[in-house]
């Protein structure tokens, strides 16, 4: 049961194979074997998921069953899930029980999916390889002795290791494409207000975004389907209807133009990461599409832009952990001020400290113009690059990540290496464009992903691409030994 896709469980329910009950109960012996090995999980909601799962096979029961019913799913430990822990992987949340759904946990409930738990992540989504957790770092099932991604990597390992079939990310800066390309999995990052972020907890507000993390292309188009949508309480969701993503995704690709830029193709990519990008968008050739070089003259200021932006948007977002409202407060303190110290002192990690201070300093009196403002000049320019290419291709091609998966450990000293993982990502978040990470080969055993990018809400395109590339290759279907193990009862 556990090797098959969404859309394949879907079928199976329907033809009454199995229960939600009986594929919940046999994912749930696999999070508990697997899923220690990996810490993907912060949370597993067992109980929670069997009634869930008891409910969705009575829907099914009375012919009210929609094709995500009794689907089991995992949320990044940032979705805001009621009545459970939504951690964000810190200790300044680490006893923080929502009283509410972010609306992406709602949608996906009400389509019937049966939530099995919250995943481990970097730090309030700060991250690049999953280290910056205060639950530890999570392991890639490849080799256990590296990096999954980041900073969505609990849901990436589950999804990669076969523990379930889908799983909720976001992305601020490549936090779904990079740990999909990294465990070898299908991720999708949605046009910027296309999902809404109400009750997910806030990083850089006008960077994040929610997606999927599946094993296919079909599975993030019926993830996506139920996930987006306008949403009246979150002021920047799109007021645009949500299309069928399913039934677009067999359309031809004859005559799509793909631009391939040469940025993309720079020093910092390693030559085999490169020949199995370059492969995949031959594939791409073969099924009808135009493939050009194209240029994005500015995504060499990607990163240092971003890295001013979304530190100077945490700053502020994360200046509600004080102590008061919700989460961690020191014990010990004299007056309110100290109160503040220790609680932001003992609640935050490293890498969210040095992010809120690089936020504060460059929002500063005296350094705004120099540093923030500067950023959002040339983050019009980045976005100023795609809507240009845009006018010639219909999509753009590319690596996701210049390497595969790196060793623990191997970057956490060097913050700016750590950062230049997300040399390819960020430009998209920039620009708040759509796009996938689709595995496209193997570089020593690690999964390599080929990353496609579209204009705005062309996620359906994006899908279709990725889909039909999926039909003529087998890249995605390929396991990691480890999902083989696993102790079952079913
Ligand atoms: N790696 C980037 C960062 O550390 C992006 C993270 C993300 O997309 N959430 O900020």
């Amino acid at each position: 049961m556990h090797d098959k896709t969404i859309a394949e469980l879907s079928r199976s329910l329907q033809s009454g194979d199995f229960s939600s009950v009986e594929l919940t109960t046999h994912l749930l012996d696999r999070v508990e074997s697997l899923g220690p090995q990996l810490n993907a999980f912060v949370t597993v909601t067992g109980e929670l998921a069997l009634e869930q799962a008891a409910k969705a096979d009575q829907r099914r029961a009375a012919g009210d069953a929609g094709p995500l019913n009794g689907i089991p799913i995992v949320h990044k430990d940032l979705f805001c899930t009621d009545g459970v822990l939504t951690s964000c992987a810190s200790r300044i949340l680490d006893n923080f029980i929502s009283p509410y759904d972010a609306t992406v946990v709602g949608k996906l409930k009400q389509a019937g999916t049966v939530m099995l738990g919250k995943t481990n992540m970097d730090e309030f989504a700060m991250g690049s390889s999953n280290e910056n957790s205060c639950f530890g770092p999570v392991k890639n099932p490849w080799d256990d002795t590296r990096v999954p991604g980041g900073s969505s990597g609990g849901s990436a390992a589950a999804v990669a290791a076969r523990l379930l079939p889908g799983a909720t990310g976001t992305d601020t800066g490549g936090s779904i494409r990079q740990p999909a390309a990294l465990t070898g999995i299908t991720g999708l990052k949605p046009t910027y207000g296309r999902v809404s972020r109400y009750g997910m907890v806030a990083f850089a507000s006008s960077l994040d975004q929610a997606g999927t993390l599946t094993r296919s292309a079909e599975d993030a188009a019926m993830m996506l389907g139920a996930m987006a949508g306008f949403d009246p309480r979150d002021s920047t969701s799109a007021e645009k209807d949500v299309p069928d993503y399913r039934a677009t995704l067999d359309d031809s690709l004859d005559g799509l133009r793909i631009g391939v830029p040469t940025e993309f193709f720079d020093d910092g990519l390693m030559p085999a990461n490169k020949t199995a990008v370059e492969a995949a968008i031959h594939e791409l050739e073969k099924l009808g599409a135009k493939i050009s070089q194209i240029h994005l003259p500015n995504l060499g200021l990607s990163v240092p832009t971003y890295y001013v932006v979304a530190p100077a948007e945490c700053s502020s977002n994360l200046s509600r952990f004080d102590g008061v409202r919700f989460g961690h407060r020191a014990e010990k303190y004299a007056d309110l001020t100290d109160m503040y110290k220790k609680t932001r002192g003992q609640g935050f990690g490293a890498e969210v400290k040095r992010r809120i201070m690089i936020g504060t300093y460059v929002l500063s009196t005296g350094y705004y113009d120099a540093y923030y403002l500067k950023a959002q000049k040339v983050r019009q320019l980045i976005a100023a690059d795609y809507a240009a290419a845009f006018k010639s291709v219909d999509l753009i091609a590319g690596p996701t990540t210049p390497t595969p998966a790196f060793e623990l450990g191997a970057k956490t000293d060097d913050p700016i290496t750590m950062y230049l993982n997300d040399i390819y990502t960020i430009g998209a978040n920039l620009a708040g464009l759509p796009g996938m990470s689709v595995p496209c080969g193997f570089v020593d055993g690690l999964p390599v992903g080929l990353q496609i990018v579209g204009s705005h809400f062309s996620e359906a395109r994006l899908l279709n691409v990725a889909h039909r590339y999926q039909q003529v290759t087998d890249w995605h279907t390929r396991a990691p030994e480890m999902a083989a193990g696993g102790t079952a009862r079913t």
